[in-house]
């Protein structure tokens, strides 16, 4: 029976957890890449990180295994993506456990991704008999025009510490269905649920049969390198990037300079606009669990709330007083709710947004390190600021809990400042008002990716296509559409007649 309890040897759970899903010894090395567990900065193990050579030869794998895979039927390639989400259920516990151990998430998000990965699993599944094409009307007699699709290629996907496995199923899931093998460049934050995970599809690659070619599901551990080397490669037409716009900046000329494809996932700087009409218990909760669930790292957490002067000192006393309540420990504990930031850098870049902050005249509720977890571990109070505008670090995203709001007066100024920032993710309104709701999500609305009403612009779900405008890169993953990224479209015209119209009624009559 494994100790699960919260005082367990963080080191002891995820070694326990590794070697039960399977994952092999010759994955750790004495040399490598170190795996550190944010509950305690701990080296929970240490890694193989692979060459550039070794990369390529995996990419090489998954270029062969695309011949073949391209030709199974969709719908049997279905079967693959139902078998992975089989084997999600069943080691649900031991992965969302294990992105715990690894993220610092509180235990229910770390259920909740793994539970993520099953959900896109499930529609990836139901997708597979649906890539269909449209029959188009053709203006020349006994013709038919129609478009199909067809697999793409390798899809490189490269992810983020904060969503360690659920960004690479989102992309995963959809890839397979599509006839496109994977080849996953995960956080070098994170190398250990990238190893499990890859543990779990082996299992279901085992029970799927010979239809799978080798090299259909490759893991590259290492560094953004590594990254760099399925940017680069020639034989990897779409790659999926998630991350900081940073990296986006970086990787998309790169990819275009190539003509590759690129699905980028980038940052958020997310705002919520609190109207006069709101229910503002609704609110507080979910402005709380937007704000301060998953520590601040989401990239859709809530990190710029602008609230309607009339309910202002309503609202705000009451936030902070949620903010000064809220429990702030080990993750693993029940009643956690904001577990530790990633590493030390994460702590300094809160830290200094928040004296930027204080330094604009702003009110700083909360904020600074809470000490536990050990001297190389950092959980930080979640912060509140009252800024008095919309300025300094308020207009760029924070990888860490810090809430800046404001006051406004009239809706125009709350959209306005909704859309001034670089990046444009998600977003949210509370109002009980239908004009002012409709305005919100209205061309002049909100131009993020992501606008709700009355809900939180955290916690997408898996039927609708993900993603954000402006900085954050314009990439859709997951639901609705988002398939049609991983898959090139023919458009076939045929003729079954004995002439040869030409469209546009261009004539060419030639002796032959
Ligand atoms: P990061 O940009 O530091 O790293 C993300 C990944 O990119 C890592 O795997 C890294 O190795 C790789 N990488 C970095 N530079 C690269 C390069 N030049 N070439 C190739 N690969 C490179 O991001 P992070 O700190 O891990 O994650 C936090 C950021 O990710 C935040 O900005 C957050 O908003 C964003 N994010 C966005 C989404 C989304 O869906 N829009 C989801 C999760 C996280």
């Amino acid at each position: 029976m494994r100790d699960h309890t919260p005082a367990a040897s963080v080191r002891a759970e995820a070694l326990a957890i590794l070697s039960s899903l399977g994952v092999p010894e010759s994955a750790f090395a004495a040399q490598g890449l170190p795996a550190r567990s944010p509950i305690t900065g701990e080296i929970v193990a240490t890694v193989r990180a692979m060459s550039a050579d070794e990369a390529g030869a995996a990419i090489g794998r998954a270029h062969e295994a695309f011949l073949a895979w391209r030709r199974v039927p969709a719908p049997r390639r279905g079967e693959l993506v139902r078998l992975i989400g089989e084997e999600l259920r069943t080691h649900k516990d031991d992965l969302g456990r294990l992105v715990t151990l690894e993220t610092g998430k509180i235990v229910s998000e770390g259920l909740g991704e793994v539970q993520e990965m099953i959900d896109i699993c499930d529609f990836a599944v139901g997708l597979s008999r649906q890539l269909y094409g449209l029959t188009i009307a053709t203006e020349r007699r006994d013709h038919r025009m129609m478009e199909t699709w067809h697999p793409l290629g390798v899809c490189g996907v490269i992810s983020a510490f904060n969503f360690p496995v659920a960004v690479w199923s989102w992309n995963a899931a959809l890839a397979f269905i599509c006839g496109d093998p994977v080849v996953w460049k995960p956080s070098e934050k994170t190398p250990l649920t990238a190893l499990a995970t890859q543990a779990i599809v082996e299992r279901a690659l085992a029970r799927f049969g010979a239809d799978a070619p080798a090299g259909l599901s490759e893991l590259l551990i290492g560094g953004r390198d590594l990254g760099e080397v399925l940017v680069d490669d020639a034989r990897v037409p779409v790659v999926s990037a998630t991350g900081s716009t940073a990296m986006g900046r970086a990787v998309a000329p790169r990819l275009a300079g190539r003509f590759a494809r690129a699905i980028l996932e980038l940052g958020g700087n997310n705002a919520a606009i609190v109207t006069p009409s709101a229910d503002l218990g609704l609110a507080l909760r979910a402005i709380a669990f937007a704000a301060m669930g998953t520590a601040g790292q989401r990239c859709t957490t809530l990190r710029r709330l602008f609230v309607h002067e009339s309910v202002y000192d309503t609202l705000v006393p009451q936030l902070a007083r949620a903010y000064a309540a809220v429990s702030i420990g080990d993750p693993r504990e029940a009643g956690t709710l904001v577990g530790p930031l990633i590493d030390g850098s994460a702590y300094e870049g809160m830290e200094r947004a928040l004296q930027e902050a204080r330094d604009l005249g702003a009110r700083v509720h909360g904020g600074g390190r809470v000490a536990t977890g050990g001297a190389d571990a950092f959980y930080a109070r979640p912060a509140l600021v009252e800024i008095p505008a919309h300025t300094g670090p308020m207009l760029r995203e924070t990888f860490a809990p810090i809430l800046y709001v404001t006051r406004y007066a009239t809706l125009d100024e709350a959209i306005a400042l909704n859309n001034a920032v670089g990046a444009g993710l998600s977003s949210s309104i509370f109002t009980l008002d239908m004009r002012e709701a409709e305005a919100f999500i209205a061309a002049s609305g909100s131009d993020c990716g992501i606008a709700n009403v009355n809900i939180g612009p955290s916690g997408a779900e898996i039927g609708g296509a993900f993603g954000g405008e402006k900085e954050t890169g314009g990439g859709r993953e997951a639901g609705s559409d988002a398939w049609k990224a991983y898959m090139r479209r023919a458009t076939n015209t045929l003729n079954y007649g004995t002439t040869l119209p030409l469209a546009q009624g261009v004539k060419f009559d030639i002796d032959a």
